[in-house]
């Protein structure tokens, strides 16, 4: 493999129609270079990359620290020409334009007022970012560089992937009247910094010299990109078409065990303008809070906006910060019915490259008291009589204790499941006492059979005057005519022991099933049947 000496370690923006190299001695590999270019796309990698590129982070350095061409002073200079938070969302937006297409995120973090290439961890030094911007007069020398940038390591010190802005120059939004365009500049340097070299086609935002305003990136630079990282892919519960609707909502309920908290990682919004969905049944205790948040920071530079709403599609709350990013919101929401089932969507708070990024939903249940005494079932409910659940006998001794939705043992009381238009699947469900018996009632999205399979316990089927209308153990299936009808469905011990675990599947039955009269509540048999309901 033929090496040649080239110059190339850093590179400087020249002015309009102009570059120039700084000049740095390093080993490179020209030959290899060539070959990462592929026909008909104009890019050109370094051969570096972020070797975590799921955890890339950023951070401004603040001004006084000795950087590479002088004492860093971004923050002043820029503060004053474009106000503080105005400037600093360039970079976010730089930054996130490519996190809006390739398989990475990007964090903003804390910088601290160290100088710039001290030695370091090369990704992950805890004392500031990956990617380090920053700002210096350059000396004051007439020089035509607009602004360089580091490729990712290695490059011997935490120096990789540092940006640096050349003050003097006459930066503004927009590039109106022969000014620099900071976006263009910061994009074009950002992209050195996740490891892009210089693009031969001048329409490329990697072209070596600045040609005007980039609204954004170029076909050859999103190539480039995701030849390096691959494009942005869906999260694991999109890729299994999860979250995408208020039907495929993402259930977290199994998820919040005894302390009624939980997070869900590795969520992502992978496009501008998508939307994820989640939803949730609040626990049985009156008087409970439910505290959500989409959170942003340390995970990506997707600025959040949350949303939650009842199982009637009312919104409940909403947060947002639109002028912020790599940040978390939440929403709060009291006055919980318990038992209900409640939705919650993610998406961008801005239209730009900022509504993409991953981040983590956490769901969190606080206060309340379950109630003192189970309830009796008022008006048109009534309970079912006992010819399934038989009287409580002393039994073994119970091993497991009540699941998250106690009391729910009356219709009064029943865990509201929602509409289940395809189906739904509730965990880390027990029957701790020979006598417990969970209710939970949900509606069908859609007429048509519905299977409920409740593992080896006793399944009866109400409608919502009591009137029974299936029952059996293990499984049984019934035939509903019109959609949204309720179906209250009891569950309980079918050997009247208790101590048992079990999961509740609700699920709609393609092709046609048998369909019988109306049947009154028989004794407990291992069959499966088809039951009509009026
Ligand atoms: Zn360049």
């Amino acid at each position: 493999m033929l090496q040649l000496r080239h110059w190339s370690k850093s590179h400087e923006e020249g002015g309009r129609g102009k570059s120039s190299r700084r000049r740095r001695l390093e080993w490179d590999c020209l030959e290899e270079r060539m070959l990462l270019a592929t026909a008909g796309y104009d890019y050109v990698l370094n051969g570096t990359r972020w070797a975590d590129p799921s955890h890339i982070t950023y951070s401004v350095a603040p001004d006084g620290v000795l950087w590479d061409h002088g004492p860093s002073n971004l923050n002043a200079t820029f503060n004053a020409k474009f106000g503080n938070g105005v400037w600093q969302r360039q970079i976010a937006l730089a930054l996130a334009t490519w996190e809006s297409v390739a398989n990475i995120n990007i964090a903003q973090v804390a910088d601290s007022a160290l100088g710039f290439g001290i030695y370091g961890k090369p990704q992950g030094d805890p004392r500031f970012g990956d990617i380090r911007v920053s700002g210096s007069s350059f000396y004051n020398r007439d020089t035509p560089t607009l602004a360089i940038g580091y490729y990712p390591p290695p490059q011997g010190t935490t120096e990789a992937g540092d940006v640096e802005v050349n003050t003097t120059k006459n930066f503004t939004i927009g590039g109106a009247g022969g000014s620099y365009d900071l976006y263009s500049v910061l994009l074009h340097e950002t992209g050195h910094a996740l490891g892009l070299d210089h693009s031969l086609n001048p329409k490329a935002v990697m072209y070596a010299s600045y040609q005007g305003v980039q609204a954004g990136l170029q076909p050859e630079d999103i190539a480039g990109i995701q030849a390096i990282y691959g494009a942005r892919v869906a999260d694991p519960y999109q890729a299994q078409g999860l979250g995408q609707g208020w039907t495929s909502a993402i259930d977290v309920t199994a998820g919040l065990g005894s302390a009624r908290q939980t997070t869900v990682g590795n969520v992502s919004l992978a496009t501008i303008g998508a939307t994820e969905y989640f939803t949730v049944i609040a626990p049985n205790t009156p008087g409970a809070t439910l505290q959500v948040t989409a959170a942003a920071g340390n995970v990506s530079l997707l600025s959040p906006k949350l949303s939650v709403f009842d199982a009637s599609g009312n919104l409940l709350g909403a947060a947002a910060n639109p002028s912020a990013w790599s940040n978390n919101v939440s929403v709060n929401t009291a006055q919980l019915v318990p038992g209900q089932r409640y939705y919650i969507t993610v998406t961008g708070a801005t239209r730009d490259a900022l509504a993409v990024g991953a981040y983590q939903l956490q769901v969190a249940f606080t206060g309340g008291n379950p109630p003192s005494q189970v309830t009796p079932p008022s008006g048109t409910v009534s309970p079912p009589s006992g010819t399934i659940i038989a009287p409580p006998t002393t039994g073994p001794v119970s091993t497991v204790g009540p699941d998250r939705f106690e009391p729910n043992n009356t219709s009064a009381l029943a865990t509201n499941l929602g509409i289940v238009v395809n189906s739904v699947t509730v965990g880390n469900l027990t029957l701790d006492t020979a006598g417990d018996v969970d209710t939970f009632v949900l509606r069908n999205g859609k007429a048509g059979i519905y299977r409920i399979l409740a593992g080896g316990a006793a399944i009866r089927v109400f409608d919502r005057f009591g009137n029974p209308l299936a029952s059996d153990v293990g499984e049984l299936s019934i035939r509903v005519f019109k959609p949204r009808t309720p179906l209250y469905v009891q569950i309980s011990s079918a050997t009247g022991t208790g101590n048992e675990n079990y999961s509740l599947i609700v699920s709609a039955q393609k092709g046609k099933g048998a369909v019988t009269p109306p049947v009154k509540v028989r004794r407990p048999v291992l069959r499966q049947g088809a039951h009509r309901l009026v």
